[in-house]
């Protein structure tokens, strides 16, 4: 617990970011501290090992980038991303999903996670959930199987876990 308070400690409040009455967390100064950042990918290691073997890590554009790869690595596995409409090459397979205003559409490339793979997804932060939610529709849609879905961080207060349907863990919860 004192290690995930350290963790927590690092993170930043920004109001009014990126439009008025939003309180947006930024986890970049965690990666600004070496020993922080070392220390949050071991406790995400750690979070991992204790699920059904993991075969696959997934990624969400863009934060989930930044844990994903060395999570993947630690566990000696591909690591696999999911970008928004547009961003990747060659065959994909798409997910669109309700924003708060519009749509958006989430792709992965086809082949990139195989049927009955045990994927575990990471991305930054759960608000709504609606990004998870579908990045999760969207690895389910392609036949692999989400064991996990893991968020550093829990904006409690918007109940996001609710509308997943599949496993979900976060490490730090803010109300
Ligand atoms: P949701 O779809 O409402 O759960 O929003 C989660 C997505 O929006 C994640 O991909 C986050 O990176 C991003 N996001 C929403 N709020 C914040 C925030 O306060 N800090 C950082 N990212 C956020």
């Amino acid at each position: 617990l004192q290690r995930l308070n350290r963790i927590r400690d690092a993170i930043t409040t920004i109001p009014d970011f990126p439009k008025p009455g939003i309180y947006f967390k930024d986890i970049f100064p965690i990666l600004g501290n070496p020993e922080v950042f070392s220390e949050l990918n071991e406790i995400i290691y750690e979070a991992s090992k204790s699920m059904p073997q993991v075969e696959c890590v997934v990624g969400l554009e863009s934060r989930g980038f930044l844990f994903g790869p060395i999570l993947a690595q630690k566990l000696k596995v591909p690591f696999v991303p999911i970008r928004k409409k547009g961003k990747l090459p060659g065959e994909v397979v798409s997910q669109t999903f309700e924003l708060e205003y519009g749509t958006d559409c989430f792709e992965i490339q086809r082949g990139s996670v195989t049927k009955g793979q045990k994927v575990l997804i990471i991305d930054d932060l759960l608000a709504t959930g609606g990004t998870m939610k579908a990045a999760s529709d969207l690895v389910t849609k392609v036949g692999a199987d989400v064991v996990l879905c893991l968020c550093i961080i829990e904006l409690l207060g918007l109940k996001g876990a609710k509308s997943l349907d599949k496993p979900f863990k976060s490490l730090i919860a803010f109300d």
